[in-house]
Order: structure tokens, then C-alpha cells, then sequence
């Protein structure tokens, strides 16, 4: 089950036991077994979901809660904190700091997407304001080098590596002088993979660690081997000090669930996942909002930083004042339509916001969701300023949805739709009403 399955099945588990007219044990078994295929569906170790279920169970016991407490939120509050006990390894990893030099070496067998990974970790670095660069020490894959040099150059990040030499040794400290005289202040050695553990890659591991010595050295494995997870991530930080893992590939496997639980048993941090082939397809991992975002909750500190990314700086703090109003007019909807066609892969973003699962958004039917923005937008051009600026719902009269149809040649019913569609995402945003922006992984706004 790939992972906005995962999320989507559980969300309607929670959904399910929400519409019930009353939550009893029969409700609440229903939910929890729900919730307990999709896990297993997703390859998520059979004890650990039964331990969760267990403790689940032990913390809602219907017959103590007394009438009037909120026994659906309690539930959902109790799933939310079981699986983020699942995912979290209890211990942060070591973050390099901007203006200070570090050197951050990958690891991984072939294939998992450890170059492509490297490239990903340096352009989300770079368009942060960190001065990355690339080197390539994989001297055992044929085209290793050309690959890196490819995908740097279309990134515009420095690279070094050579045709040549075959001492992986010898180009990695090369590579870390020269970006060290260059002042970059992160430095990423991609190492060699091989296709299987053996002992000659952690040989070479090693080696290329000691010469190198990295502030952080990151193991980058494929979500496809799903629980088997536990066993290659151990066996990698027996070799080398491994300080985090990025999993890879977790767009397109069933067993995504499997090896992320399996890898938070090791107790190594998680601190991105890959999710496509593409430079940006790429996201910070952070246990809570990763949840949060799973079950549909929306993911408040992801999207805070998509909103420090591209919305302009003058004007953030605005945007920001007036969604804590919980003032949302159709012209706050238009600038941020405008701003998440700015924002690439919509889908991403989209999931970030509560009451944007990603099953609603569904990846690879972007080109439908940016084409029916568009069309909101077009209709909202042939409105007057009065009724952008305005928060009544009552302003909205027939005359004046005709008026705006025929502006922008579309039928009624679009702009009524749009108006539907507008209703909805201002309810939402009426929560953060009085709230404060949530600092990352807080569940107060939820
Ligand atoms: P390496 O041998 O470990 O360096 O692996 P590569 O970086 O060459 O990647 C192997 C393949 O996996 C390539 O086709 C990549 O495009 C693909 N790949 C890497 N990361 C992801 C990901 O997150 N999602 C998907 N769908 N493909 C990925």
C-alpha cells in the first residue's frame, strides 16, 4: 500500500468511527482493525501493531470515560500518538549549519538512489541560501560520475570527480579541499554502492570515511524492501557511524509503511524521504507532521515552509495576519492559488493543508487539479473588488454570479462550484482563528 493509501485508509478508519452515532466497543474494535490491516498492509511489523493496538485499547477504555468527554478525539489523539511512537526513533540527528563547514558522506547499495539523493539533499539545501557542492568518490559504477555531473550542473551546484582516477580515497579528499578552499559551507561525498552487502563496500566505506572524516554520514535505502529495513539499516551502522537515513522511493511501494517503522526501530532518524524521480520530489521527514499529514490533519510546519519559500518576504507576515483573523476572502484564496501554481509539485502542498488529504489530491492528477484552479481563477478575474475583499457569503447573489460567468464565459454552475469549493477552504481556515502560527510539529491547531 503506498503511503497516501496507507494514510487514506486510515483517515476513513477514524472517519467511520467519527460518523458512528455512538462510539462503542463494537465501533471502536471496528476502527482499530481497520486501521490494524492497513498497517499490515503496508508491511509495518506485525507486534508493533499489535502493541499499538493493545495500548490503544488501554488508554480509551470506553466504560471510565465519563459522558461529555470527547471519545472521538480521544481515539484519534491515542492513534495519532501510537503511530508517531511507531516512527520515532527518539533521537535527532546531527544538522549541519549554514556558514559553518560540513562534510556529509551518503552511503547505500546500488540502485537505492543514493546519487539521485545526494543531488536532491544539495538542491533543497541550496534554495535555503547553503552553498553546497557534490563530489563523486563512486569510482566502482560505470557512469556513476556522469550521472552527479549531470544532475549538478541542471541544479547549479558545483561537482568534482574524475574520468580517471579509480582511488575513491584519493578523489573524495580532493573533492573536500577544494570545496573547503571554496567556502562551501556543505560539502556531499557520494560514496560507491554495490549490489549487494559485502565486505569490500564497507571496506571502501571505511576508508573514504576515515580519510574524510564527515560531521554526518547518511544511509540511503529503498522503501521496497519494507521490513527487511531493520536488517540492512543495522548492518551499515555496524560498518560506518551512520547519524541518519534517508529512505528513498516511498512515491511507489506498497511496503513504505514497513521500512520506515523497521528503520525508527534501529533507532536511526529519519530525515527525508524521496518521493519521485524529480529534484524537488523530495521532503523533510519529521515524525509528528508526518503523521499529522498522513491522516489528512494537515501538516503545518511543512506548509509554513512551503509559505516561507515562496510566498515574498514583505509578504508573509501579512498573509499570516490575516489567516489568524480567520479572514479568508476569494482574493486570500486567489493570491494562494496563484502561489501554490508557484509551488511545483501541488500535490505535495496540497496534503500539507488540513482538509487536503493526499487522496484527494492525487498524484499524477496534477495537470486536472492545476487546470481547475485556473479556472477558479479566470472566474474570480471577472469579479469586482467589493466581492473579493468581502467575507460575507451573503454578497453572493445570483445576479452577480451570472455577471461573473458570462465575464468569464463559463457556465453558472462553474461559478457556483468555485463558490462551493471556496466555502469549504474558508471553514477550514476558520480554525486558525485566534490561533498562533504552530510552531513545528504542534498539535494545538489540529
Ligand atoms: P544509486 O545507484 O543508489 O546511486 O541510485 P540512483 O540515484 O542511480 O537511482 C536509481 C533509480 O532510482 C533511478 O532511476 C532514480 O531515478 C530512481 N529514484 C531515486 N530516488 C527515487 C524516488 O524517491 N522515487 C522514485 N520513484 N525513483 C527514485
Amino acid at each position: 500500500m503506498v503511503l497516501a493509501e496507507l494514510g487514506g485508509s486510515i483517515a476513513r478508519a477514524l472517519q467511520l468511527m467519527s460518523n458512528a452515532t455512538v462510539i462503542d466497543e463494537k465501533v471502536l474494535n471496528d476502527c482499530l482493525n481497520d486501521i490494524t490491516r492497513a498497517l499490515l498492509q503496508s508491511d509495518v511489523q506485525f507486534k508493533l501493531v499489535r502493541d499499538m493496538q493493545t495500548n490503544i485499547k488501554n488508554i480509551v477504555n470506553l466504560d471510565d470515560l465519563a459522558a461529555g468527554h470527547n471519545k472521538r478525539r480521544i481515539i484519534q489523539q491515542a492513534v495519532f500518538n501510537e503511530l508517531c511512537k511507531i516512527l520515532d526513533p527518539g533521537k535527532p540527528s546531527f544538522t549541519p549549519k549554514k556558514g559553518k563547514t560540513s562534510v556529509v558522506m551518503f552511503v547505500g547499495l546500488q540502485g537505492s538512489g543514493k546519487t539521485t539523493t545526494c543531488t536532491k539533499y544539495a538542491y533543497y539545501h541550496q534554495k535555503k541560501g547553503w552553498k553546497p557542492a557534490l563530489v563523486c568518490a563512486d569510482t566502482f559504477r560505470a557512469g556513476a560520475f556522469d550521472q552527479l555531473k549531470q544532475n549538478a550542473t541542471k541544479a547549479k551546484i558545483p561537482f568534482y570527480g574524475s574520468y580517471m582516477e579509480s582511488d575513491p580515497v584519493k578523489i573524495a579528499v580532493e573533492g573536500v579541499e577544494r570545496f573547503k578552499k571554496e567556502n562551501c559551507d556543505l560539502i556531499i561525498v557520494d560514496t560507491s554502492g554495490r549490489h549487494k552487502q559485502e565486505a569490500s563496500l564497507f571496506e571502501e566505506m571505511r576508508q573514504v570515511s576515515e580519510a574524510t572524516k564527515p560531521d554526518l554520514v547518511i544511509f540511503v535505502m529503498d522503501s521496497s524492501i519494507g521490513q527487511a529495513a531493520f536488517d540492512q539499516a543495522q548492518a551499515f551502522k555496524q560498518s560506518v557511524a551512520v547519524g541518519a537515513v534517508i529512505v528513498t522511493k516511498m512515491d511507489g511501494h506498497a511496503k513504505g509503511g514497513g521500512a520506515l517503522s523497521a528503520v525508527a526501530a534501529t533507532k536511526s532518524p529519519v530525515i527525508f524521504i524521496g518521493t519521485g524521480e524529480h529534484m524537488d520530489e523530495f521532503e523533510v521527514f519529521d515524525v509528528k507532521p508526518f503523521v499529522s499529514r498522513l491522516l489528512g490533519m494537515g501538516d503545518w510546519s511543512g506548509f509554513m515552509d512551503k509559505i516561507h519559500e515562496v510566498v515574498p518576504m514583505d509578504q508573509q507576515p501579512e498573509l499570516l495576519q490575516k489567516l489568524s483573523e480567520g479572514n479568508f476572502t476569494l482574493r486570500i484564496m486567489y493570491e494562494q492559488f496563484q502561489n501554490i501554481l508557484k509551488m511545483g509539485p501541488i500535490s505535495q502542498v496540497f496534503s500539507m493543508l488540513p482538509g487536503f488529504s493526499a487522496e484527494l489530491m492525487p498524484k499524477g492528477r496534477e495537470k486536472e487539479s492545476q487546470a481547475k484552479i485556473k479556472r477558479y481563477m479566470t472566474m474570480m478575474d471577472s469579479m469586482t473588488n467589493e466581492e473579493l475583499d468581502s467575507s460575507n457569503p451573503k454578497l453572493m447573489n445570483e445576479s452577480r454570479m451570472m455577471r461573473i460567468a458570462r465575464g468569464a464565459g463559463r457556465q453558472i454552475r462553474e461559478v457556483m462550484e468555485m463558490l462551493e469549493e471556496y466555502k469549504r477552504l474558508a471553514k477550514i481556515w476558520s480554525k486558525m482563528k485566534g490561533l498562533k502560527i504552530p510552531k513545528k510539529g504542534d498539535m494545538s491547531a489540529l
